[in-house]
């Protein structure tokens, strides 16, 4: 009984340990930037989402009411390549790469942001 007792208790020590080592790789993980993505906002509401920044470049058209927005993403960055709006803010902007960070284009109520490994507590 004693013996059986011992056995589970470093089973359960292994585990604890397992648990513990996941747990350190989910805080810092070091992949977490392969796992980026993108949402474009219209008028505060979500108009599309790039699952992955990561690869290669893409580019995407973005066309409301309010006009045209052309929208690059690929190597962890995304930017506003070309816009019809007048201030050209959005253009100028340059490139996101980090969590958290977006581009605004007011003239066309369009925000695109980046969000990480968690989607749904990043504010704009
Ligand atoms: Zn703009």
């Amino acid at each position: 009984m004693l013996k059986v007792l011992r056995s589970s208790n470093i089973l359960w020590a292994i585990v604890f340990v397992i648990i513990l080592i996941i747990c350190i790789l989910w805080i810092y993980m070091p992949w977490k930037d392969s796992f980026a993505a993108a949402e474009i906002l219209v008028d505060g509401e979500l108009y599309m989402t790039l699952d992955d920044i990561s690869g290669a470049e893409k580019e995407i058209t973005v066309t409301t009411s309010y006009g045209t927005n052309v929208v690059v993403y690929g190597n962890n960055e995304v930017y506003v390549r070309s816009s019809d709006c007048k201030n050209q803010t959005c253009v100028n902007f340059g490139k996101i790469s980090k969590p958290g960070q977006s581009v605004i284009c007011a003239p066309h109520r369009l925000t695109v942001r980046i969000c990480g490994a968690k989607t749904s507590d990043t504010d704009i």
